[in-house]
């Protein structure tokens, strides 16, 4: 079968970069051109920016693929690189986090005072005796701790891995026993949605019923007070944070470790499948993590308000919360809360209170705020901001120019970043102040990275063509394995294109006549209609750009006539609800996409739905909704972040 996946949208706007924005930005169009004339190289000098107790004399080893080295004879400590170092530098007096929480408290955290919680932490866990290579489960919410647990762990060269605090004492067992941690660090509760969601039952739940398994690892759990609601305790396991933490020494020596040393496993959120716990390490990562944060989002430490709205418990708040920010000593806001709560303006109210500048989120936040319209973030002064970023999906061209109308003032570059928990930093991403931006777009790789859209046997499809995203090269922040399952990791991501040594990112993506990547959706979804690949990001698009629709998912439902069905789910915004029968506007919307892209994407059947099944990232799991578009019994719901959703759309459905 081909992987040609058939292109019918066309977008041709075109944002070229302001001169003012250009004269201040970090990023060059020289990038390119040092990184294409020697890519090693370029890499080693991204590295030397962070301090290296000993340098590395090697770049890369990848001599025995796919397991790649980075800078593996020098060493280095990642805690020492986020915090003591600005201190030693003078910028100890800098404010770390911005940090607020849901009921309105907040707390401004310098670098000096943020370097000397975690030297106690530290401390700490070295009484509880983790050594390197011990692996500490860290489930907390958005809360000071939480960076400073992660920065600890690391000080230690032992291994974090954050759980979403959301997640049940299911997964929460699966994930401590999988990574066979010794410590976990918790607290009673957070904020939610204006309420107390308490943390701690969870983990007694996870490390007491375990059924005719194996007794488990864990030898203390460290409790953070946040919430004050009551808590079961195990005495000589649990010990409180506050007992332990303020009284420790703030004197500690950041060791030195290899760079390959192992930093985190962090859990994928399981769109596709069952969750795998991939593997990183230290200098590589932290070398992309901070080099991209840096250009990518044109950050400048000494005057901007950095803010990714990412929760920790997802890459995109290990890199771009915890590790890039802190490596480059930036000021960023972090807020425990969701964003409606206690008003559906809360993240514009902390945009014009803490001066935001840079805010980087995720599509499904920025539909959700479209729904709820304009006139919400018109409400507040936003006009600190000047980029904005996203991450997680293919952001629908609507929706970009929503992004940058009414929360960019029609000024602020997008930058639309694709990369995933395997890849550790951005992948793919215009820069700031030099690329042309185009709505819908990705884009171009960053400097230093190898980026095609290849057919079935690994040929470049070329320009104008769909196919298959593939990464040509190795990369500094590359995961470096699945946790105990080496040959899963070889399976999934190498084995397709053993010959040609690309790693496969399961992706679908186009080219366009530019040679810009657009986003596709994900290879397992990809639809085929008597015979034509048909993009579910397209057709998605193609929903949300009519003026009824607040957001769309598309599935391929198998047809006896055609092979597949396009099936859609949307939701319709309150305005046309009210105005409008159910059946009209299926009608509609039917119509409505056989005009903008062609009969062959009209849906067989439109749905109109309350809710779309999501992770707890935000994406939406599209194999739930084929199981209801093919009338199957749903599959696997435990990564949802509301599991009743899905028995509420097969009941809307029937
Ligand atoms: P699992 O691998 O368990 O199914 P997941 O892929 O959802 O989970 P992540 O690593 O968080 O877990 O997500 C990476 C994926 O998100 C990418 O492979 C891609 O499909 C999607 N993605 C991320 N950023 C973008 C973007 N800017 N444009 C398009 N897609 C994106
Ligand atoms: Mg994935």
């Amino acid at each position: 079968m081909s992987s040609q996946i058939d292109h019918l949208l066309t977008e041709n706007r075109r944002f070229a970069p302001s001169p003012e924005f250009a004269a201040n930005a970090v990023a060059t169009a020289d990038l390119y051109a040092q990184a294409h004339a020697d890519r090693e190289a370029f890499w080693a000098e991204q590295a030397r920016a962070l301090h290296w107790h000993t340098p590395f004399t090697e770049v890369l080893d990848w001599s025995n693929p796919p397991f790649a080295q980075w800078f593996a004879d020098g060493e280095l400590n990642v805690a020492y690189n986020c915090l003591d170092r600005h201190v030693e530098a003078g910028a100890g007096d800098r404010v770390a986090l911005l940090w607020e929480g849901e009921p309105g408290d907040e707390r401004r955290i310098t670098y000096a005072e943020l370097t000397d919680e975690v030297r106690r932490v530290a401390n700490v866990l070295t009484d509880l005796g983790v050594e390197q290579g011990d692996r500490v489960a860290i489930y907390l919410p958005m809360i000071p701790e939480a960076i400073a647990a992660m920065l600890a762990v690391a000080r230690l060269g032992a291994i974090h891995s954050v759980i979403f605090g959301g997640f049940s004492a299911d997964s929460l067992r699966t994930r401590i026993d999988d990574a066979g941690a010794k410590l976990v660090i918790t607290s009673d509760g957070g904020y939610r949605k204006g309420r107390v969601s308490p943390l701690k039952p969870a983990v007694d739940q996870a490390l007491a019923d375990r059924g005719n398994g194996p007794q488990g690892t864990v030898e203390h759990v460290l409790v953070v007070r946040r919430t004050e609601n009551e808590v079961g305790w195990t005495e000589g396991r649990d010990i409180w944070w506050h007992d332990t933490v303020p009284q420790a020494s703030a004197d500690h020596v950041a060791q030195p470790f290899p760079a390959e040393n192992p930093l985190f496993i962090l859990y994928t959120s399981g769109t596709t499948g069952k969750p795998k716990g991939i593997l990183h390490t230290s200098g590589g990562y932290l070398t992309q993590a901070t080099f991209t944060n840096r250009v990518a989002h044109d950050l400048h430490p000494e005057t901007d308000v950095f803010w990714c709205t990412a929760d920790i418990g997802w890459i995109t708040g290990h890199t771009y919360v915890t590790y890039g920010p802190l490596a480059n000593g930036a000021t960023q806001v972090l807020y425990e809360g969701t964003p409606d709560t206690p008003h559906p303006g809360r993240w514009w109210e902390l945009v014009e209170k803490y001066g935001v500048t840079i805010l980087y989120t995720a599509p499904t936040a920025i539909r959700s705020f479209m729904k709820l319209g304009r006139e919400i973030p018109q409400r507040f002064d936003l006009s600190s901001i000047r980029l904005l970023g996203s991450v997680g999906e293919p952001i629908n061209p609507e929706a970009w120019m929503w992004y940058r109308n009414i929360i960019g003032a029609g000024t602020a570059p997008i930058i639309d970043t694709w990369w995933q928990t395997e890849t550790g930093a951005m992948m793919i991403s215009a820069l700031p102040g030099v690329t042309e931006t185009k709505p819908g777009s990705a884009q171009v790789p960053l400097p230093g990275i190898g980026v095609d859209v290849v057919d079935e046997s690994g040929e470049h499809v070329g320009n104008g063509n769909g196919g298959l995203l593939v990464l040509t090269k190795p990369w500094p922040s590359m995961l470096r394995g699945l946790w105990g399952d080496p040959e899963r990791f070889v399976e999934t991501y190498w084995e397709k294109f053993q010959d040609k040594g690309y790693y496969f990112a399961g992706d679908g993506a186009r080219l366009d006549d530019d040679g810009d990547v657009w986003f596709l959706g994900r290879v397992d979804d990809v639809m085929n209609v008597s015979g034509h690949r048909l993009s579910t990001t397209e057709i998605e698009s193609a929903l949300v750009g009519n003026e009824a629709v607040a957001e769309a998912a598309v599935v391929g439902a198998s047809d006896e006539t055609t092979g597949q069905a396009v099936v859609a789910f949307v939701i319709i915004k309150q305005s046309y609800l009210d105005a409008h029968s159910p059946e009209g506007l299926a009608g509609t919307l039917r119509q409505w996409v056989g005009e903008q892209i062609g009969p062959i994407a009209r849906p067989r059947d439109v749905y109109i739905v309350g809710e779309l099944p999501k992770t707890r990232s935000g994406k939406i799991m599209r194999r739930l909704l084929r199981d209801v578009a093919e009338g199957r019994e749903v599959g696997d719901t435990t990564t949802l972040a509301d599991t009743a959703v899905m028995s509420v759309i097969s009941a809307q459905v029937k």
